[in-house]
């Protein structure tokens, strides 16, 4: 089966239950967000730069709790910030796992080795010693940290829960690692803003393959995404036997750029991926999902494609983190609310999405995100004859072979620090050149006609920031090199 029977019995009997109940709304995915501290600064991440980062700005564990009790969605994406920074995480997934959810970690990956050698040394025996000589080989763990593993229960005699109260992150089939990979080397490096984070991405997915977690990635098309690089990227994860792929357009509503529409009549296509431009780059979207285990019903692709139209259901996928609950969806904020009760009660949702073609609010006009067209796919919104077959078939089908890995394809993935090639080495190059300023860090992205930026923010994702980016670099340059 494409996707683990548990689960998907699990989200349609879900559905099932409300639309025998006739009810209107309810939610499928909670968005939580426990804090939005960061050890990243990625270029466009909207949550760090909307909520504060404070690590004092927490939402207590109780209340996670209960925020997944009360709106009671079958599946809790945990996500911030960094949620590997929440000091419960622990806890959380436990007590998410007591009620019986399915849990995805949304992570920049650069905290999940970490993660998994705390689980290591909770559950060391012998037995285990297989798996460390593999992790060994493959250099995904060093002499130190084996040693470290096997002292901390050496004979055997420590269990988890008589070394501490503290339970780890352990394999099953309710949790997946959601790892953001933001496209092949140079260009995850590049968004995420520091070198060496897609290798410690590659190496924690690795690491987790072999102790037996489920991994997903978790990407967002912009713009100036490259299909062709992002097709690489499918492979080689595939290659990897990542379990599945969330893939989204990314939103770029931006006031100031809406403005330059209005006032200075330029053309929208400048700065947004409009409606037009995303169904462009998802042309291929059947095909991936055939190929590739993505996630997300058949219907929503269909949509991507623009071979239909669905109707927003933000409601679906709802937002909570430290304000309450965030509404009207995931990307926008118009308010936070103390109940998701209350927030579907008081928030006038006919207000907002795309229907027939308009725009109920000028800020959905271009947005096709999963978070809030995806859910519309399987709750049988705009319901076409014949959905629900494409859902199951889609569903219950063979799970894609893994791409065959190859020398080539992972030098195509490793495109960019690993080989000497990474931004910063760009930049430094360019600098040290007699024609310094002459071709810069992204100067190669600049001149392409089909730039490749590709991002998979856990938080909103305006890309009108990658320009701070790019001056950012631009003064660093300027510093370094001194007054011209
Ligand atoms: S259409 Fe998009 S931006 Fe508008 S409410 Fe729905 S999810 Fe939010
Ligand atoms: S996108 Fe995610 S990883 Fe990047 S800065 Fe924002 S919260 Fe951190």
């Amino acid at each position: 089966m494409r996707f683990p029977f548990a689960l998907t019995k699990k989200i349609a009997s879900h559905i099932i239950k409300h639309k025998l109940r006739k009810t209107p709304k309810f939610a499928m995915v909670l968005q939580l967000e426990p804090l939005h501290t960061c050890n990243l600064t990625c270029t466009g991440c909207g949550r760090i730069r909307e909520y504060s980062t404070n690590l004092k700005d927490m939402v207590p564990l109780e209340k996670c709790l209960a925020a997944a009790m009360e709106c009671d969605a079958p599946m809790v994406s945990i996500c911030g910030g960094e949620p590997l920074i929440y000091p419960k995480i622990e806890e959380l997934v436990a007590g998410l796992r007591e009620q019986g959810r399915v849990i995805y970690i949304c992570t920049n990956a650069m905290f999940m080795r970490k993660k998994m050698k705390d689980y290591l040394a909770a559950i060391y025996s012998p037995a285990v010693e297989p798996k460390l000589k593999k992790l060994l080989d493959q250099k995904l763990i060093s002499d130190k940290d084996a040693e470290t593993i096997r002292n901390s229960n050496r004979r055997g005699e420590l269990r988890e829960s008589q070394t501490s109260k503290k339970p780890v992150i352990r394999p099953t089939k309710w949790m997946y690692w959601n790892v953001h990979v933001d496209g092949l080397e140079f260009t995850h490096d590049l968004i995420v803003e520091r070198e060496g984070v897609f290798k410690e991405c590659i190496e924690a997915i690795k690491m987790a393959k072999i102790l037996g977690y489920q991994v997903a990635t978790n990407t967002t098309v912009y713009k100036e995404t490259d299909v062709q690089e992002i097709e690489d990227m499918f492979k080689f994860l595939s290659s990897l036997e990542v379990d599945g792929h969330t893939i989204s357009p990314g939103y770029e509503y931006d006031a100031a750029k809406k403005d330059m529409v209005t006032r200075l009549g330029k053309q929208p296509e400048d700065f947004f991926l409009t409606r037009k431009m995303t169904r462009q780059k998802f042309a291929k979207i059947l095909d991936w999902g055939r190929a590739f285990t993505i996630f997300g019903t058949p219907v929503y692709q269909e949509f991507l494609a623009g071979k239909r139209e669905l109707t927003c259901t933000a409601w679906a996928i709802p937002t909570y983190n430290i304000k309450g609950w965030k509404a009207p969806c995931y990307l926008m904020t118009d308010g936070h609310y103390d109940g998701y009760r209350e927030m579907l009660a008081k928030v006038d949702w006919n207000k907002y999405g795309v229907v027939d073609g308009v725009a109920r609010d000028p800020r959905c006009e271009n947005c096709m995100v999963h978070c809030g067209y995806d859910p519309s796919g399987a709750l049988g919104t705009n319901y076409q004859s014949g959905d629900n077959w494409k859902n199951i078939k889609y569903n219950f089908g063979a799970k894609p072979r893994p791409f065959p890995s190859s020398p080539e394809l992972a030098q195509r993935a490793f495109n960019g620090f690993t080989i000497g090639k990474g931004h910063l080495a760009e930049a430094k190059a360019a600098i040290n050149s007699p024609a310094a300023g002459a071709r810069g860090a992204f100067s190669r992205k600049e001149e392409e006609h089909h730039e490749t930026h590709v991002s998979t923010v856990c938080g909103t994702s305006d890309t009108s920031q990658r320009d701070d980016l790019l001056a950012k670099i631009k003064n660093v340059k300027k510093i370094e090199v001194g007054p011209e």
